[in-house]
């Protein structure tokens, strides 16, 4: 778990700085290049590769500041007269070709970043022009005599060398282009249950909404096994006199306080804003008479315990109309419905009250 934690961590920070890490690379490879042929006594080559060095120095700077299209360009260029150059002095069988392959997944993989939807022809005309370099240098070089001949072990090394270059850059921008592919999915699916969660949900309270809320109610009473449930529609009396006297702001932490004290005291039930300062709670498997002593407690509970606000306290009651769903409901509003005319029948006798029928 720790190891995987720490590749995680290795390929999230390379796909975050991989063209810096690209120039950075290419640096050394041309360091190495440059012993060898100091090495080998290639003088020409070991100017160039003084040269590649320079410039992946400035590469360096460049993308440092995040200047990728001038490093791209730059890779390019210097990778087709590198490898056109040394083909010519040490010829075809030095392995020099094999660069004309490493930098395939350089011109994919930031191809891809620079020239998004209409322009990704130019990734394909990048590419051609790579293989046509690389046939033209084959058909010219491949039986000429090189300028300089090696020794043995110098050709052996500088085979190897190209080799692991190309392998290594083949695998390396794979699985950098695999792991941002895989993390961007994981962002977009973290994102789409964030989604989903936010339409179904009331931002002020974090109660269901109706769209959340109905669907769970009509799937309960579908079933024969979890019809036996009960509803009560809440309403907060007055409320309009609290936003006349705290401001609209005492009236959304009232909201919130009712919200937090019949949350915790219907645990496993669903509860949802039905609108404004309504609230409508479902109580799963509950009994009609153990229902209404439990809305009889919560009327209680907010009565007892008024909102804090600004050092004021907000004192609030609750009118409850309740139902059971005997089966006569063919959804989930109709019941809801008498639900909410027994609520309104106690706003009309005296409100702060549990009707039931
Ligand atoms: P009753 O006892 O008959 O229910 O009276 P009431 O004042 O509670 O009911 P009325 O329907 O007249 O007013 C409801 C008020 O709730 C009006 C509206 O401005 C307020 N309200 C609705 N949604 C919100 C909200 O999200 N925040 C705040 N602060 N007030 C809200
Ligand atoms: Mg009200
Ligand atoms: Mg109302």
């Amino acid at each position: 778990m720790k190891s995987r934690g720490l590749i995680d961590k290795t390929l999230h920070f390379l796909m975050h700085n991989s063209i810096l890490f690209t120039v950075i690379v290419m640096c050394m490879v041309h360091a190495v290049l440059l012993l060898i042929m100091l090495f080998s006594d290639v003088m020409p080559l070991v100017y160039l590769n003084s040269v590649s060095v320079i410039v992946y120095l400035f590469c360096i700077v460049l993308a440092k500041f995040g200047h990728i299209m001038p490093v791209y360009i730059s890779i390019l260029l210097e990778v087709a007269v590198y490898s056109a150059v040394a083909i010519y002095f040490i010829g075809w069988h030095s392995g020099t070709f094999c660069f004309l392959c490493s930098i395939i997944p350089i011109i994919i993989y930031f191809g891809s970043f620079l020239f998004k939807s209409g322009k990704r022809w130019i990734i394909a005309l990048i590419y051609s022009v790579n293989f046509a370099l690389y046939i033209f240098l084959f058909l010219k070089f491949h039986d000429a005599q090189p300028v300089y001949r090696l020794s043995e072990v110098s050709a052996s090394v500088l085979m190897i060398f190209s080799s692991f270059v190309a392998a290594f850059s083949i695998i390396f921008y794979n699985t950098i282009y695999i792991y941002s592919s895989e993390s961007e999915r994981t962002n977009l699916e973290q994102k789409n249950v964030q989604l989903s969660d936010d339409a179904h949900k009331d931002a002020l309270t974090g109660l269901l909404n109706r769209r959340g809320f109905l669907p769970e109610m009509e799937e309960l009473m579908k079933d024969e096994k979890t019809r036996n449930f009960c509803v009560a529609f809440c309403d907060i009396d007055n409320f309009k006199r609290v936003n006349d006297s705290f401001g609209h702001d005492g009236g959304d932490e009232v909201l919130r306080h009712i919200t937090k004290l019949i949350k915790g005291e219907m645990q496993g039930c669903s509860i949802c804003r039905w609108g404004g300062e309504e609230i409508v709670i479902l109580m799963k498997d509950y009994d009609f008479a153990v229902a209404k002593v439990k809305m009889e407690y919560v009327r209680k509970l907010v009565e007892s315990n008024p909102t804090v606000f600004y050092n004021k306290r907000i004192p609030v009651t609750i009118t409850i109309g309740l139902e059971e769903n005997k089966g006569i409901y063919s959804n989930p509003e109709e019941l809801i419905k008498v639900a909410d005319e027994r609520m309104y029948y106690g706003k009309e006798h005296g409100k702060n009250i549990v009707i039931f029928e």
